[in-house]
């Protein structure tokens, strides 16, 4: 059993995955979250599951979060409501250069994206007004998974090997001579070889507290569901021109909204012109969606590394380590990126 002692900060998907990489490989590992499990934005997203991305390492880490999920959730023993019912691309033409380029940098990976025409989307998604688009760009194992599920499980598997998950529970890094000591709580010092920051979008003030700096940029993202429908629409569809989604969920809900803002401050107050804008892009696209009631708003924050990608890796502070700035594809990307830093920290 090795000595090795990390503290997770942050029980979001990303932290959770380390943690229980970590533990499965005999850590002694502490998760502190803040507040409830699914606070974050791992509790509070659409769950759509891609590998439609233009940069290599982000393709990786989206591969094998998808054989993660199979993985998983038989190991953990819980049912992550996941459906591999395809995601959808869809476009105007002016955006023809950029689906494009994800496709064929996918190509490399052995990763087929179909080109579908008007009539073959119109197959998939049968009430779809195939004049709200110009292109469609599919990944069939693509699909949906229910976030609750997912951060409950990975907690479960996290649990079981040992690991402590404190909720209510902030923590700061405490750093001593250019290394980390641990975490401090309310409790005390939580001493840790390792800290990893997972904290979303309020990784930023975590890793100041290390004394390192980290410009991630923080977003704001309002999402609805309508009453349920009868189960019919398989894909997640993504509109790359609109900035705008939906999917259904396997309550028959859908569930959607419009790609979040830039904002300076974490604020989680849900607003009125992201619905609306949501609301036409819905039944522009779907028209038999008209007159569907919205049972619930709300508002997800999250991070995004300066650069556009994800920070991952160790920094100027002895053992401390980032693992934050997944903008809007933790879901997609977290369960391997997890997975990647609990590696990088075993070997170090
Ligand atoms: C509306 C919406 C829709 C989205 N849709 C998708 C999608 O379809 N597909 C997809 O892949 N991604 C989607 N995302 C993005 C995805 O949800 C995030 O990228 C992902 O959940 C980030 O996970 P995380 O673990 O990094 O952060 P989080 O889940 O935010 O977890 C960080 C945790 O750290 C805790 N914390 C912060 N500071 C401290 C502290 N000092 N001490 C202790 N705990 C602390 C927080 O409370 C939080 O729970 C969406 C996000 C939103 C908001």
């Amino acid at each position: 059993m090795s000595e090795l002692k990390v503290a997770v900060i942050g029980g979001g998907i990303a932290g959770l995955s380390a943690a229980y990489f970590l533990a499965k490989s005999g850590a002694e590992v502490e998760v502190f979250e803040q507040r409830y499990l699914l606070y974050g934005a791992s509790g509070r997203n659409s769950g759509g599951l891609t590998v439609q991305f233009n940069d290599e390492e982000l393709i990786k880490l989206a591969l094998r979060s998808l054989d993660l999920y199979d993985e998983l959730q038989s190991e953990v023993k819980f049912n992550f409501l996941l459906r591999k019912d395809g995601y959808l691309k869809i476009a105007n033409k002016n955006d023809e250069a950029k689906l494009e380029s994800e496709a064929s940098l996918l190509k490399k990976f052995g990763v087929k994206i179909e080109i579908l025409n008007q009539n073959e989307v119109k197959e998939l998604v049968p009430d779809i007004n195939t004049k709200a688009f110009d292109l469609a760009y599919y990944f069939s194992k693509g699909g949906t998974v229910f976030p609750w599920p997912v951060i409950w499980g990975l907690a479960r598997g996290c649990k079981a090997l040992g690991v402590k998950v404190y909720d209510y529970t902030p923590a700061t890094v405490v750093v001593e001579n250019g290394s980390v000591k641990g975490v401090q709580t309310l409790d005390g010092l939580h001493k840790a070889d390792f800290v990893i920051n997972a904290a979303g979008a309020w990784s930023n003030e975590v890793s100041k507290s290390a004394g390192v700096e980290l410009d991630n940029k923080i977003f704001k993202e309002n999402i609805c569901v309508t009453e349920s429908l009868r189960p019919y629409l398989d894909p997640y569809i993504f509109d790359v021109s609109n900035n705008a989604y939906l999917s259904q969920s396997m309550r028959g809900e859908i569930v959607g909204g419009v790609v979040g803002r830039e904002i300076d401050q974490i604020d989680k107050k849900g607003e009125l012109d992201p619905l609306i804008r949501y609301a036409k892009f819905a039944t522009n696209l779907i028209p038999k969606l008209k007159g569907l009631s919205v049972l619930r708003q709300w508002v997800g924050v999250y991070d995004l590394g300066k650069n556009g990608k994800p920070v991952i890796g160790f920094t100027k502070v002895k053992g401390f380590v980032q693992l934050n700035g997944f903008g809007r594809h933790g879901m997609s990307l977290g369960l391997a990126a997890g997975e990647k830093v609990a590696e990088m920290v075993l070997k170090k």
